[in-house]
């Protein structure tokens, strides 16, 4: 008898903590949502002006879902590295689930002959850990290319958040920012996700004679924000888009006891509410009505289903992530 009553006490408990627990996550999300459209809203990005361009804009896709071959290793993370006249950037440094050494960026790396030295910038994206190399280092606010940090310290570094990184300086560009002729941060842009508020940014590369070229990590910002924000910041005109939106439709690369992580947890609207294939169509419309001359969809957060549809909407404008296989926008002897 006295067990029974023990147990109802306990059942009683869990339920009015399980509902508390929701009530409280409802209201922090919903907050988070109504601070960031206020923000949004009063936002007044200054115009970058001129900030310069290249002739020439080759990006070769190092960690990604998908590869040229199998003796490239694909994975649920990002990493391009990215060929300007000016300069060599690493855009973000893969995921490195298995914490593996080398990790899938160094093993890659290493097959297409890239060494670290010819790298001289390091972008990162926004702080999930499939872009900086694992959540242990997401966790101590830093990131990784392999499974110990190795010296970057003659790197230039940016991240849109205050970053660490042992004998080295990460610049912060909260706001759209000039980073190297040609080249700028479109400046952190928030998004309340079920996982908590992030702030990502994108690369923009000015291409002479064609206009800008975005370049996204995750897409957690919004095809809608990201095109009016960079109309604001930039007179160039668009010319293309590359990189990771977010749409894991039907079903994302990453799971955990069944549930999807990508559609659920990173849905901008509530684990409640996952991403829709009628937001995907929204802002395949949108993409549309850009004239872009080059757009590309990696795979790590984007189904194959989705790759299709925006195969079929864009034809030979559209080129394939692949790890190994360069993204020639404009390349080095056309220049
Ligand atoms: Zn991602
Ligand atoms: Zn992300």
């Amino acid at each position: 008898m006295k067990l029974r009553k023990w147990l109802t006490y306990c059942g009683v408990f869990v339920v009015i903590f399980s509902l508390s627990a929701l009530v409280y996550f409802s209201i922090a999300f919903k907050n988070g949502i109504d601070s960031i459209a206020a923000e949004w809203s009063e936002a007044q990005p200054n115009p970058l002006g001129d900030f310069g361009s290249t002739k020439t804009l080759s990006i070769l896709p190092l960690v990604n879902w998908h590869t040229r071959d199998n003796s490239l290793q694909g994975e649920a993370g990002v990493s391009y590295l990215i060929k300007t006249d000016h300069n060599t950037l690493l855009f973000d440094v893969g995921f490195n689930k298995g914490g593996n050494s080398p990790s899938p960026l160094e093993h890659n790396m290493a097959q297409l002959g890239i060494e670290i030295e010819s790298i001289d910038t390091i972008f990162l994206s926004h702080a999930h850990l499939d872009h900086r190399g694992g959540q242990q280092w997401v966790n101590k606010n830093t990131f990784s290319i392999g499974k110990e940090q190795i010296d970057l310290s003659d790197k230039k570094i940016y991240s849109p958040i205050p970053t660490e990184y042992p004998n080295a300086q990460v610049t912060v560009t909260p706001k759209a920012t000039i980073i190297a002729e040609g080249m700028a941060s479109l400046g952190a842009i928030p998004r309340q996700l079920a996982i908590g508020r992030i702030e990502e940014q994108a690369l923009v590369i000015n291409v002479e004679g064609k206009g800008n070229v975005i370049i996204v990590g995750c897409g957690h910002q919004t095809v809608p924000k990201i095109l009016a924000h960079s109309a604001k910041v930039f007179n160039a005109p668009l010319y293309g888009l590359v990189g990771d939106l977010h749409y894991p439709l039907p079903e994302g690369r990453l799971s955990f006891f069944g549930i999807n992580l990508q559609r659920r947890f990173a849905s901008g609207d509530g684990p409640h509410k996952p991403i829709t294939l009628a937001t995907m169509e929204r802002d395949l419309d949108l993409l549309t009505t850009q004239n872009l001359g080059a757009i590309a969809l990696g795979g790590h957060d984007t189904s194959d289903q989705v790759i299709e549809r925006f195969k079929l909407r864009f034809g030979d404008k559209y080129h394939h992530v692949r790890v190994g296989d360069w993204i020639d926008i404009v390349p080095p002897n056309q220049k």
